[in-house]
């Protein structure tokens, strides 16, 4: 560990005036917030307990921790909700620390296993006929040379290669087809060096994703993915919630039965095992799973799976017939006489298919919500968690004793009830930092008073009018936020109309290149929806609006939504003011966090739902917010926004 995090300094010798960070950060200034946080952080691995604190952006907040994790002497998992701060935290501030402070810092990055290359696919696909085309056999020509020099097998090394390039899948590091300790390349495998490197870590930098597949797991001791570790950091922790709700439920796609067949008939036909009774077995699998999927309504979005019964009534006999396909592939394939380690893996993978179906189509646990997706091509069946509080209380916050959950946008009325409740921890010291920067100064709230309410038909011709307005107030240079894709097309063909400004709609092009596009197109305006809410960084006058349509409630249709809302009722609770009301108010500082992302930044923030002003629960929403100055005057908008 670096000897100077280490030494009797004080963490004002870090982060005061006079301090480490003053002396060698290019960007320095002091800022009480990062201080008093650092503090926190600190007191909370001594005393061994956990702290929730609100850190608003600009406080500094990922130096704040870092340097009471590294002092800690502890080994410290550090999961953030993106892999831009992943990255930030590996590629910039470790880095930044290392070389500031006396001595190494032993840090690593993981990733979900997927990210990596498989050796030994690699050589099993060597001279293989299995690759198709000039194409293919290009990318792994370049691959294969490729394995020859990296250190990681990192996927993300391999810039030159089209995203997502076909053939990846089929060389993945998948835990689904490592046959682990028993693998000829075990010792030299990229997944047994990151394991190693995280072994040797003091701190080890994840995703919320690979933290919860992690635990779930864990809790069967068995394939645990990270090391042990006693502390943990969630960065981000605002999506928590939603994470761990997917890795303690259940999932089954017809892609991942897709995927089970074509494995099956890849290391069959690998291992000289291809039979035809097996090979008509699988077609017969294939089949059945296609037939059972398409039973399920052709419409796209998420649906409640209340009406099982009857579903089983309609469609009970393809269902058993896929269980009995599935069976039958078991025993066949634990029949073979000869069966190498993949064969195992085969098997179990098709006995948790099975089991997994038949809770989904069959199980009567009322702790969860079943239900189905349908997107694109995939069919998505899913028992999700209605409440993870106590999955949460048992195997994190009660057997770790120091977590640290922290992000820009924790606290709803200054308060962290909400958080609390839904995550269950009881006990925590809590703080609220004030903000470092200037929002009654910087940022203008605009809300439009005088427009109709949003559910009333009226409301999209003026509120495509308003819109239009407000781009002209400021040149352009705005997200507009929805929370809705078809009120978004809508109001964007009629915004189109009226503006000349260069109009970006999300779902045109990937999200990376509509951002790159709005960074580099001068007056440019971006129309989205939810993915654009979060973790979208673009700094200076090229952002100067943030126009958000209506208070972004969870839409109450939604299978879990629904199911969360009704448990708290029967509990004696009001879903809408501890559920749905903190829930939205999160997700309204989320979006208008984009705007203000540095000192220098000025702009507007304008909300079209005047529900705002006029409801009760409204005044929780203001409270909530940074202290902007508000007002419903668009003569106002005119000369704030002509002053920067
Ligand atoms: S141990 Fe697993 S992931 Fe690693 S090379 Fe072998 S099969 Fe592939």
């Amino acid at each position: 560990m670096a000897e100077t995090a280490k030494s009797e300094m004080s963490l004002r010798d870090f982060f005061g005036p006079q301090g480490l960070l003053a002396r060698c950060h290019p960007q320095y200034e002091f800022r009480p917030g990062q201080l008093e946080m650092a503090e926190g952080v600190e007191r909370a691995f001594h005393e061994k307990r956990h702290l929730a604190v609100e850190a608003g952006t600009g406080t500094g907040k990922t130096l704040a921790y870092l340097i009471p994790a590294l002092r800690s002497g502890r080994r410290v998992i550090i999961s953030t909700g993106t892999k831009n701060l992943q990255e930030q935290l590996f590629f910039k501030d470790i880095p930044f620390l290392q070389k500031h402070l006396n001595g190494e810092i032993r840090a690593c990055y993981m990733k979900g296993r997927s990210n990596f290359l498989c050796r030994q696919k690699l050589y099993d696909l060597e001279n293989q006929p299995v690759l198709k085309g000039l194409e293919e056999l290009d990318h792994y020509a370049r691959i294969r040379d490729w394995e020859k020099q990296t250190e990681t097998g990192d996927r993300a090394e391999l810039t030159d290669l089209p995203e997502p390039v076909p053939l990846w899948p089929r060389l993945d590091a998948r835990r689904d087809t490592c046959t682990g300790q028993k693998c000829p390349q075990f010792e030299r495998c990229f997944i047994t060096g990151m394991h190693r490197r995280a072994a040797e870590s003091e701190l080890v930098i994840v995703n919320h994703h690979l933290f919860f597949a992690d635990l779930a797991v864990r809790a069967d001791d068995f394939a645990s993915i990270l090391p042990e570790y006693t502390a943990v950091i969630f960065d981000e922790a605002h999506e928590l919630e939603d994470v761990a709700s997917q890795y303690f439920g259940t999932r089954v796609s017809n892609y991942r039965l897709e995927e089970l067949v074509r494995d099956t008939e890849n290391i069959l036909s690998l291992k000289g095992l291809a039979e035809r009774r097996l090979a008509r077995l699988l077609r017969q699998l294939r089949t059945q799973a296609e037939g059972f999927f398409e039973l399920f309504p052709a419409e796209e979005g998420r649906f409640a799976f209340d009406n099982r019964e009857q579903f089983l009534e309609r469609a009970g006999e393809g269902y058993q017939a896929l269980l009995e396909k599935l069976r039958s592939l078991e025993v066949a394939l634990a029949s073979l006489r000869e069966k190498p380690e993949e064969i195992f893996n085969l098997i179990r993978r098709a006995s948790e298919l099975r089991q997994e179906l038949k809770f989904l189509l069959e199980g009567q646990d009322r702790a969860f919500v079943f239900w189905f997706e349908r997107r694109g091509r995939g069919v998505f069946l899913q028992a999700t968690p209605i409440n993870v509080a106590q999955i949460l209380r048992e195997r994190l916050f009660e057997r770790y004793d120091t977590i640290v959950l922290t992000s820009a946008t924790l606290a709803v009325g200054g308060r962290f009830d909400y958080l609390k409740q839904r995550l269950g921890f009881r006990t925590a010291e809590e703080k609220v930092l004030a903000p470092h920067f200037d929002y009654e100064r910087q940022a203008l709230l605009y809300i439009s008073e005088h427009l109709p309410d949003i559910r009333t038909p009226a409301f999209i011709a003026e509120a495509a009018d308003e819109i239009s307005r407000l781009l002209e107030a400021s040149r352009g240079r705005a997200f507009v936020l929805f929370t809705s894709i078809s009120q978004m097309q809508e109001i964007f063909r009629r915004v189109a109309q009226r503006v000349s400004f260069p109009l970006l709609l999300q779902g045109t092009a990937p999200r990376t290149a509509l951002l790159d596009r709005f960074r580099q197109t001068p007056s440019a305006v971006l129309f989205a929806t939810a993915s654009f809410w979060q973790g979208v960084d673009v700094q200076g006058p090229q952002l100067s609006s943030v126009i958000i349509d209506r208070l972004p409630f969870a839409v109450p249709t939604d299978p879990v939504v629904r199911a969360r809302i009704q448990a708290l009722t029967e509990d004696g609770h009001n879903a809408f003011a501890e559920y749905q009301t903190p829930e939205a108010i999160i997700a309204l500082k989320q979006g208008f966090g984009r705007l203000i992302r540095a000192r220098s930044d000025r702009g507007l923030l304008a909300i079209l739902d005047n529900r705002i002003l006029r409801k009760q629960y409204g005044r929780l929403f203001l409270e909530s917010l940074p202290p902007y100055r508000v007002t419903s005057d668009l003569s106002e908008v005119r000369r704030f926004l002509d002053e920067g």
